[in-house]
């Protein structure tokens, strides 16, 4: 149990109705009491536990800063799983400041970024893939990445994690056993017993391994560029993208030779779309500019629309602009204008492509934009299902490790290695999987995981 009371505004930043003060730790009741009187005169103490108090936030010296509602949650039942007090003010930036300086001159320390989560873990109240949770909720920009991240706050990846230990910690006790008492010799029965024990636990392993990609699209969402040579209509496709899909944030301003991003929900999957000022060779240093940020998107990009406008069908800039893709990236063709040739013969653009998907639109009159839309959700390999094992990518790393070991110790059961080689990669996998769910981590992996966090969480 940490010996401080921290406090921070756990509330966003601006104007709102309400702004939110938390207290947590040993003093968070005499601290609340210090600055709060309760209407009826009572000490907040006084009250029944998680009952809202109403009354006002004052200084030392009676000076009244705010009126406020005040909830005290006594230990260890409490997010933290210390005392916590909450002080709702209201919510103005001043108003807000002034009461958590009044806190903090009442023997409050500010709380560090994620220390309200951090503590939370280090009392059992939450393991480490839930306080991670905490932020993926936080940022989630869809429902479905919303609902992902609901799952693990509900400890469901934890709770497959652990059983996956508590079959693998039972396979080290027989394989100990046998290596303390070598004259029994390892019974055929339990070399199998084990070799099943480890050909389940990798399984599982997989299964979890599985959701990482379903986990990276929905919290980072799908980088798609739309590329193409000017007048092609990429402005109008992003527009009509935009239009039939909320869209999650708003555009970044930029100049006609700058990227334009806009972020949009696109049947669940959060999409970053990028226009782009077009590749062409120029001496114009602003418009170089814009093309140095094409290259650099393209580079960072999940998916490139390659836009073409379908009444002059694929022309030689076209195909030139094709082969400056990065060759590593996923493509889907667009044969934009379609109103314009209705008649337009996708296979050339598709074979420049090396094959890829061809969608025939038309911005301008929202011609075949869901078949885009389902083309652009299909090419990001998003799954209807097991989005409850979104995997993220520090837990990716330790399932990976564990994928390893577990493999390594199949191997040495396979070529009638000791026991001890087995059960030192057993061990091993035990040990990686425990951080996953924070059983097994040190100081140096909590301070990098809860320095992500925001103040106040
Ligand atoms: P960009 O330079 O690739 O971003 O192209 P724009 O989106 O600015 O479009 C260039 C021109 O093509 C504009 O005059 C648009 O109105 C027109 N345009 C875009 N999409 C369509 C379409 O689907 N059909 C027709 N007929 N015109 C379009």
């Amino acid at each position: 149990m940490s010996e401080t009371t921290i406090a921070a505004v756990a509330t966003g930043v601006g104007e709102a109705g309400i702004g939110i003060i938390r207290l947590s730790g040993p003093d968070a009741l005499v601290i609340g009491e210090r600055v709060f009187r309760s209407t009826r005169g009572k000490p907040l103490g006084r009250y029944r536990p998680r009952t809202l108090v109403h009354g006002w936030v004052a200084g030392a010296a009676g000076d009244v800063v705010d009126e406020a509602l005040v909830v005290y949650m006594r230990a260890p039942r409490t997010f933290t799983g210390e005392d916590v007090v909450e002080i709702h003010c209201h919510g103005g930036q001043i108003a807000v400041r002034r009461v958590l300086d009044l806190v903090l001159a009442a023997g409050a320390t500010l709380a560090e970024p994620g220390e309200f989560s951090r503590r939370a873990f280090l009392n059992g109240r939450i393991d480490l893939a839930q306080a991670e949770a905490v932020v993926d909720v936080i940022r989630a920009k869809t429902d479905r990445a919303m609902a992902a991240a609901v799952h693990h706050l509900r400890g469901e990846l934890g709770a497959a994690v652990r059983v996956i230990r508590d079959r693998l910690l039972v396979t080290t006790a027989h394989l100990e056993a046998d290596i303390d008492f070598p004259e029994l010799e390892l019974e055929v029965q339990t070399r199998n017993e084990v070799a099943e024990a480890c050909r389940w636990c990798l399984g599982e392993v997989e299964r979890l391994l599985g959701g990482a990609r379903q986990g990276k699209l929905l919290r980072e969402g799908l980088r798609v560029v739309l590329a193409g040579r000017p007048n092609v209509g990429k402005s109008s496709l992003l527009n009509r993208l935009v239009r039939e899909n909320r869209a999650i944030v708003t555009a970044i301003p930029g100049t006609t030779r700058d990227l334009i991003e806009e972020w949009v929900n696109i049947g669940g999957l959060p999409v970053q779309l990028t226009d782009t000022a077009g590749i062409r060779q120029t001496n114009d240093p602003i418009e170089q500019l814009g093309v140095e940020r094409t290259h650099e998107a393209l580079s960072r990009a999940d998916l490139v629309l390659v836009v073409i406008d379908a009444s002059s069908g694929l022309v030689p800039e076209d195909e030139e602009w094709i082969q400056r893709l990065p060759t590593a990236v996923a493509r889907v063709g667009v044969a934009n204008k379609i109103d314009l040739a209705p008649d337009f013969e996708s296979s050339a653009l598709s074979e420049a492509l090396g094959g890829a998907a061809v969608v025939r639109v038309s911005a301008g009159l929202g011609m075949g934009v869901p078949e885009l839309e389902q083309q652009i959700a299909r090419s990001a390999g998003l799954h209807d299902t097991a989005e409850e094992m979104a995997v993220n990518a520090r837990q990716e790393e330790c399932l990976r490790r564990a994928r390893e070991h577990l493999a390594s110790a199949l191997r040495t059961l396979e070529g009638g290695l000791g026991s001890d080689m087995t059960s030192i990669d057993v061990r091993a996998a035990w040990v990686v999987l425990g951080e996953v769910t924070g059983d097994t981590v040190g100081e140096d992996l909590l301070d990098q995981i809860f320095s992500r966090f925001c103040i106040g969480k």
